[in-house]
């Protein structure tokens, strides 16, 4: 990569830490250290400290029992006040920090009566605006000229509450606006994930979404390098859990890492590379646990394209089967069920069709966990026009290399190492950059694991 003096001399780094990364004071700590160890990191996005989202969901979504509601409350202000409490001089946050929790404490007893979309992004809102003020109050105490700022002044999106999508041009200009002019003196601490609508609502970018509000950020600052800490030291040939003969990976392609983000590796959040890709701003993912053992670079081009190169398995797959005998030579059937599924606002992963029926599995952005599911609404709209078959109690399995469509012999390979498993709704021949498929949940992580044994070691 070619850099011209000028971006050498004006390094920019926007440096994302997550749950993990400021899970507790000594995680915090660590954290702050990466910050000040390089001069160049001038702004600091990070998520709420780790497990906090998951209560405040909870609550948003009501709980009418008072005792479980003041269990969640307490096990919030605990991991909260356990930071404050290790701090040089918590009085300078403490009040703050106190508002914030008896601010969720009164959402949260609204939700338990009527709980909205709207009300769950103000409220697991309080997660990142709790940790940033530890967070920075931690640099300040390790001399840093550290300022918290509130990411909602920028970060504009539109009004879906849960999955809010972000307003790049919009956010580029605010940001120029309001950020950059205090980089001159201050790195800056913001929160990641949230956002703010025209009205000034409070709204979320879905779960895990700090890396894309920090890729976000990097691209409207014109940012040279958009990091990523988080609890393991970059990307593996495939999840380390599933098998121990797993091997990280030193550099990959944007076109490769992002089919990883997107079919699974947890690692990124899927949209994280999209503003990166855009202004083409190096990423590099590493551990806080662990920074002096390296990570991933993704970038444009990297020095080698191999033809297998990772294993991505994600599960709670729902897969919708439509099938109509109206398909039969006819034109305008996939484009009304896609008109219905538009109208619900409903993102589609994986498809396949035959002469009478497609089958499509459904994207999974917002807060909810579990599997996706298809709105009653939508279903009765499709019924109209289809029998609808939902299956759930699956997992995609996703290949990502290089070439896949293109190399004689790769299917081969790859399908011959599968032949004890069932496999179903195959995708290939779209991407080169990768191969993917269903298999039952209960066969998942033994098809990776054969997989990568046959392909990657
Ligand atoms: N705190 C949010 C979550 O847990 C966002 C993030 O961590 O990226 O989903
Ligand atoms: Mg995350």
């Amino acid at each position: 990569m070619s850099i011209t003096p000028a971006a050498a001399i004006n390094q920019l780094i926007v440096a994302k830490f997550g749950g993990t990364s400021v899970a507790d004071y000594a995680a915090m700590c660590r954290s702050a250290d990466i910050v000040i160890t390089n001069p160049h990191t001038k702004i600091v996005l990070i998520s709420a400290c780790s497990g906090v989202t998951n209560l405040l969901v909870a609550l948003a979504n009501g709980i009418s029992d008072i005792t479980s509601r003041q269990q969640h409350l307490q096990q919030l202000t605990n991991i909260h006040q356990q930071i404050l409490d290790q701090l040089q001089h918590p009085n300078t946050v403490s009040d703050a920090i106190y508002a914030l929790l008896d601010d969720i404490a009164s959402a949260a007893t609204q939700a338990a009566t009527k709980p909205s979309p709207q009300l769950t992004d103000q409220l697991v809102s309080h997660g990142e605006l709790l940790s940033t003020h530890l967070f920075n109050q931690i640099l300040v105490e390790m001399n840093a000229a550290a300022i918290r700022f509130d990411i909602r002044t920028v970060m504009r999106t539109d009004a879906q509450f849960g999955k809010a999508i972000p307003q790049p041009e919009i956010i580029r200009q605010l940001a120029q606006q309001h950020l950059i002019p205090l980089l001159a003196t201050h790195v800056v601490v913001s929160q990641g994930f949230i956002g703010s609508d025209s009205q000034g609502n409070t709204t979320t970018l879905g779960r895990g979404g700090s890396d894309y509000s920090a890729a976000l950020i990097a691209e409207a600052t014109d940012a040279t390098t958009l990091e990523i800490w988080t609890d393991v030291p970059g990307m593996y040939t495939t999840d380390p859990r599933i098998t121990t003969a797993a091997k990280p990976i030193k550099e990959i392609s944007f076109s490769e890492a992002s089919e990883m983000a997107n079919f699974g590796a947890k690692i990124l959040h899927p949209s994280t590379l999209v503003p990166a890709v855009r202004q083409q701003i190096p990423v590099f993912v590493g551990s806080s646990k662990a920074p002096q053992q390296g990570g991933t670079w993704i970038r444009k081009t990297v020095d080698q394209a191999p033809l297998f190169r990772a294993l991505a398995l994600r599960g709670n797959q729902t897969m919708v089967t439509l099938t109509s005998l109206n398909m039969f030579h006819a034109y305008g059937f996939l484009a009304e069920v896609f008109r219905i599924l538009a109208e619900h606002k409903i993102s589609v992963d994986l498809i396949t069709t035959s002469e009478v029926s497609v089958s499509l599995t459904l994207d999974q952005t917002d807060t909810g966990g579990g599997a996706p599911t298809l709105p009653l609404a939508a279903v009765e709209q499709l019924n109209q026009l289809c029998r609808v078959d939902i299956e759930q109690g699956l997992s995609l399995v996703a290949l990502i290399g290089n070439r896949m469509s293109n190399s004689k012999g790769s299917a081969k390979h790859i399908f011959g190492a599968l032949d004890a498993y069932n496999l179903r709704l195959i995708c290939y021949g779209a991407s080169p950059h990768n191969l993917c498929f269903l298999v039952d949940e209960a066969d998942a992580k033994s098809v990776v694991s054969t997989l990568h044994q046959q392909l990657l070691e």
